[in-house]
């Protein structure tokens, strides 16, 4: 039987370089051989404040995206969340099995928090529903980059606690973060995650930006004084946030870099990320509105449902029975 993976991106906007790298790219890479489950998180995208035509906008906008960056959809099941009821069924089940602390210590949640005046209980209970996402399917792996590898593990310490108390239900998961994707940095302030809902634009690539700009969001990338090629994230955030997308883009990896680059100056290096990059989006730009406009979309998300729901709905009932919600 294949092993399972399963990831969701937010509609909070377009999508970046980073969330690519990080997540798409991956599932891209391993959808051959593993059996693939790839939705919209719209659920999680109303943890903060969206504007409902926005949101709907977005939504359909990451399926037609997911499609053109390479994601086949005869071999992911595609969905948007809020279509699978028992996503939101099953988080309430695992909420009342996670502990206020537990939930206390997530790093997004402090940073997110601090940035909304009012922030909702959802922002806090977020990483439950994450676990819901993630447990409902047995999945194997979860690619993420970084920044979600603390969720992943609270997902597998409820998992683990909810088997303790009730009996094996679920498989333990195990975060996927490959070495040049664990965390794609701002250009413009490298000690930044490159977020999509940054609200300044320059140091973030998206997607669907157009590619004279893609081209001089890098081109004008913060660097150094070192004047040298070299992966070194300590002194060289800027250099190595480069070297990380190109070896990303280009599958070279650190040391061939740095080689291809030893007599370099930076403006040949950028030019060289620069094209990379731009060669990448050029053809995903190409096929989204393809994708976007067409009727596939819809039956690709009704099959995408379905499969889901059914395979949420045992996980679920399954769940309910062992915790006494069974009548006789
Ligand atoms: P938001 O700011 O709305 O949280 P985001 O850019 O963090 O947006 P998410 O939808 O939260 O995007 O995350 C989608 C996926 O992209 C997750 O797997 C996350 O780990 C990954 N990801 C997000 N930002 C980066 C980044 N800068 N580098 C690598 N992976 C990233
Ligand atoms: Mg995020």
């Amino acid at each position: 039987m294949k092993k399972k993976i399963l990831t969701g991106l937010q509609p909070t906007g377009v999508i970046t370089l980073g969330n690519y790298i990080g997540a798409i790219k991956q599932m891209v890479e391993m959808q051959e051989e593993y059996e693939s489950y790839l939705f919209v998180a719209d659920l999680h995208a109303i943890t903060v404040p969206q504007d409902p035509v926005e949101l709907k906008k977005n939504r359909r906008s990451l399926i037609a995206l997911y499609l053109a960056c390479g994601i086949d959809p005869k071999k992911n099941h595609i969905f948007f969340q809020s279509e699978n009821e028992y996503h939101a069924n099953i988080s309430w089940l695992l909420e009342c099995n996670t502990y206020f602390g537990e939930l206390s210590r997530m790093t997004q949640f402090k940073d997110k928090s601090q940035k909304h005046q009012n922030f909702t209980a959802g922002l806090f209970t977020y990483p439950v529903l994450m676990a819901a996402d993630i447990l409902a399917y047995d999945v194997d792996y979860v690619p993420v980059g970084i920044d979600q590898k603390q969720h992943v593990e609270l997902a597998r310490d409820i998992a683990e606690r909810f088997n303790k108390k009730f009996g094996t239900t679920f498989k333990i998961p195990e975060p996927l973060i490959k070495e040049n994707a664990t965390k794609i940095y701002d250009l413009v302030d490298p000690t930044k995650k490159m977020s999509k809902s940054e609200e300044n634009p320059k140091g973030v690539i998206r997607l669907l930006d157009p590619l004279d700009v893609v081209r001089k969001k890098i081109m004008g990338a913060t660097t150094d004084s070192l004047m040298s090629i070299k992966y070194d994230p300590e002194n060289q955030p800027g250099i190595s946030n480069l070297i990380n997308i190109y070896s990303a883009m280009t599958n070279k990896n650190y040391s061939e870099i740095e080689d291809e680059f030893k007599d370099s100056n930076y403006g040949t290096f950028k030019k060289a990320v620069a094209d990379s990059v731009v060669s990448t989006l050029e053809v995903i730009q190409k096929d989204y509105n393809t994708y976007l406009n067409s009727s596939e979309l819809d039956d690709i998300l009704d099959s995408g449902r379905e499969f889901s729901r059914k395979i949420a709905k045992e996980k679920f009932e399954d769940m309910k029975e062992k915790m006494g919600f069974s009548r006789k």
